[in-house]
């Protein structure tokens, strides 16, 4: 007998956000986030479904090992341990894949030495990646592991989107080229929106808008990416909760040569205090709305800003598609701000773009349209679903891949 279930597991540099899910029918069976690993105050916070009662943990969890301990011990408890052998494979989330990894793969020391020969261009991700990656093998060596990169899906991108017009050696010799970024999110919402027009994902062209905490867009033909706007970094194109998104990059020259500014000062300035926080004080598109509600000025001033880039991307990509057929909007924001999304395409109409706001004010998980009835170009609400989709990937392959599959030490 095989087994039908995958972990999906998320490691960041202090937290493992993580979720078992069955694949015989895509449901979930537990999630939960560990935080503050190597902290005092670390925390475990698990979820299983069948009950849907949370468990909290707290105190100190030194490592990523010792937090995989906890949450396999959680998951135990509810009859799910990570020794069953209903446990066919971990997926894990790889942000930086390069160029070279197209597909998810199946992690071997090979793989594994790639993903830590790009913590160059992702220096903040890739460790963390690999940490998570290590001790989930460490814990069950014998179980296949694989990566699902956030760059993959935009691997399809025309050389004349993934290029900057910079010399081509410096380029090549430092890597540097538009990767992209929350490709998994931009994968499964264009499919999804496919779904929901009913019509093949090789038949539609999608502009993609994932609007969360990070933001980026992405002009997907007929199933594949064909430019997005996140770049060597996901710290280019769309305003984001604390990122700039794109700027002039002489304003880094000026806060060096001008400002006195090193350049870590202006890495944290530009990734960390820059975007919507930067701008009014608030990442929390709730609370810019409730301040532009209130009339205050320099929320509004926020708001108008994002909505402006916004809306170039949506322009720009409308004339690399040359045909849309639909604009979806995903995540926290995406999913949940009608404001937005009614002021991201006001005056679009010559372009077959509007929302009705009637629909536009229905708050629901499903994906939806929220175009007029017979809009020539339809605007979808399309929750994402990247666990999902890294469990599916994962399942794929490791199904495919079942006899193939060599035996794996650490
Ligand atoms: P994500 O990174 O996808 O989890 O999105 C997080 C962001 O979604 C938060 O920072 C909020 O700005 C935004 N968000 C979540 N819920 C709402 C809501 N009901 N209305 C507006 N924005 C929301």
């Amino acid at each position: 007998m095989t087994g039908t279930r995958v972990l999906v597991l998320n490691s960041g540099s202090s937290s493992v956000k993580y979720q078992l899910l069955d694949m015989s029918d895509s449901s979930r069976l537990a999630q939960g986030l560990v935080e503050r690993i190597g902290e005092q105050t670390s925390r475990l916070r698990h979820t299983p479904l069948a009950t849907g009662e949370p468990r909290e943990r707290s105190g100190p969890i030194a490592d990523h090992e010792a937090a995989l301990k906890a949450v396999a011990e959680e998951l135990a408890e509810d009859g799910l341990g990570l020794d069953s052998p209903e446990l066919a494979a971990i997926g894990h989330r790889v942000v930086h894949g390069g160029k070279h990894f197209t597909e998810p793969t199946v992690i071997d020391d090979a793989v594994l030495a790639e993903i830590e020969r790009l913590i160059p261009v992702a220096p903040l991700h890739n460790p963390a990646n690999l940490t998570g990656i290590r001790t989930a093998r460490a814990l069950r060596p014998d179980l296949p592991q694989v990566a699902v990169f956030d760059t993959a899906f935009h691997t399809t991108m025309p050389e004349a989107a993934a290029r900057y017009a910079i010399d081509v050696k410096t380029a090549d010799e430092h890597r540097i080229r538009r990767y992209g970024f929350h490709g998994t999110s931009h994968a499964y919402v264009s499919r999804a929106t496919a779904e929901l027009l009913g019509r093949a994902p090789e038949e539609v062209n999608v502009i993609v808008l994932h609007l969360g905490n990070g933001a980026s867009a992405s002009a997907v033909r007929g199933g594949k990416c064909v430019d997005t706007s996140m770049g060597l970094t996901p710290l280019e194109g769309l305003v984001m909760g604390t990122r700039s998104g794109d700027t002039d990059p002489a304003v880094i020259f000026h806060l060096a040569r001008v400002g006195g500014m090193s350049t870590d000062e202006i890495d944290t300035l530009l990734n960390k205090k820059s975007g919507l926080i930067g701008l009014c004080g608030d990442n929390d598109m709730r609370e810019i709305r409730r301040r532009v509600d209130e009339g205050d000025e320099q929320a509004k001033l926020a708001f108008d800003i994002y909505i402006h880039r916004l809306k170039k991307y949506i322009g720009a990509y409308y004339a690399v598609l040359g045909r849309v057929d639909a604009v979806a909007f995903t995540a926290g924001v995406g999913e949940n701000a009608a404001p937005v999304r009614a002021a991201a395409v006001a005056g679009l109409e010559t372009l077959g773009l509007a929302v009705d706001d009637e629909r536009n004010a229905v708050r629901s998980d499903e994906p939806r349209l929220i175009s007029p009835a017979g809009a020539r170009v339809k605007v979808a609400v399309v929750p994402t679903d990247e666990e999902l989709e890294i469990a599916t990937q994962t399942y794929a392959l490791v199904e495919g891949n079942r006899y193939a599959a060599p035996p794996r030490g650490n």
